[in-house]
């Protein structure tokens, strides 16, 4: 049985499996870092709820919703005013650094973080590149949900060049603003690692059921 503990004030939840006391490579996943993305925290409930036996039986560390004040206020932000994607090089911020800290003592060897966008037209997902050619998961992960929602096929998101769905930035080039969270993880874990976004003008239900086969597809990809 996994196990429910709160961190922080406000508090957030987060659920994590026994073998996270064991040298277990741990799956990663979080929802909800901006609050204005009910969508991803909708999805990874819903896989929750429809995945009993993987929640019970994978070595899952979740963070169902790192902002639920945002959640609540419809707010990218937190209450303070601070966008909680690009603090993850502060150790001593009250919810990201002991976040920071439990995971330094881990291995991770699944990194997914949910997102939704206000401008996006399909489903697309951020990998780090660090150059050659891009492995298959990213592939595979876009193409179990886009029957759903298709790929965006903007080439150009958020200023970095997406092809077919796909943003592969430089981990060396974190963004001016700040560390995300993905990248904070990648560079500290160097394991497969996406930042997965749906349109979030979207209906809220497909795009809830988008975030729930997309993370189902990658969950499988690193159990297998
Ligand atoms: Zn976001």
């Amino acid at each position: 049985m996994h196990r429910v503990s709160e961190i922080s004030d406000p508090f957030v939840y987060v659920v994590f499996s026994p073998l996270i006391e064991s040298d277990v490579k741990m799956i990663y996943l979080s929802a909800g870092v901006h609050g204005d993305e009910s969508g991803a925290t909708e999805g990874l409930l819903r896989w929750a709820e429809s995945s009993q036996l993987q929640l019970n039986s994978l070595p899952l560390l979740i963070f169902p919703c790192l902002n639920p004040w945002g959640l609540k206020n419809n707010s990218r932000f937190d209450s303070q005013g601070i966008d909680l994607n690009r603090v993850w090089d502060q150790f001593n911020h009250p919810l990201i650094g002991p976040i920071i800290d439990q995971t330094n003592k881990l291995s991770l060897k699944l990194v997914l973080n949910l997102h939704e966008d206000y401008d996006g037209q399909g489903i697309y997902l951020y990998e780090p590149s660090t150059g050659g050619r891009p492995g298959e998961w990213a592939e595979r992960i876009l193409l179990s949900a886009e029957l759903l929602i298709p790929r965006d096929q903007r080439k150009s998101i958020e200023g970095r060049k997406c092809r077919n769905g796909i943003i592969r930035p430089r981990p060396h080039k974190p963004p001016a603003d700040g560390m995300p969270e993905a990248l904070h993880l990648y560079l500290t874990h160097h394991c497969p690692t996406f930042t997965i976004e749906t349109p979030s003008e979207m209906d809220l239900d497909i795009r809830a059921q988008a975030h729930e086969k997309m993370i189902s597809e990658a969950i499988r990809m690193a159990s297998a």
